[in-house]
């Protein structure tokens, strides 16, 4: 799919749009997801104009790949999960329910997960 900056995370990186932040770096941006589905959830999304997880690690450089993996892990740090845990997810494509077609991960956290996937 060609990305299309119209989408709402687009927006936000060109502080069209309010939000959050939690963190921020070359690679990344994190903030809180406006509708939580876990006590803790967070959106980490990329500074790469691709669209989702599959686009990105074919059309990235490993330094953007490698920036923006490690920019998750760091807000894991900032949130404090270390002990506890938490999920991540990709949502790629129609069939995972993806809505917004740029790259993010979810950070889900802050209470036991339901295993259900
Ligand atoms: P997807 O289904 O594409 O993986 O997830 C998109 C997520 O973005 C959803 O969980 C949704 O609640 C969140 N979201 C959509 N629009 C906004 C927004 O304007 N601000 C924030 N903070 N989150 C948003």
């Amino acid at each position: 799919m060609e990305y299309n900056a119209d989408n709402v995370f687009a927006k936000i990186l060109r502080a069209e749009i309010p939000t959050d932040k939690i963190y921020e770096d070359d690679y990344a941006l994190a903030f809180y997801d406006i509708h939580p589905k876990a006590k803790i959830h967070v959106l980490v999304i990329s500074k790469s104009m691709v669209t989702d997880f599959t686009d990105f690690m074919e059309h990235s450089s490993d330094e953007e790949a490698a920036g923006y993996m490690r920019a998750i892990v760091k807000v894991t740090h900032l949130l404090n999960l270390d002990k506890d845990g938490y999920r991540l997810v990709f949502n790629t494509g129609p069939d995972s329910g993806q809505e917004v077609p740029h790259l993010h991960a979810h950070i889900l956290a802050g209470e036991k997960l339901k295993t259900d996937l």
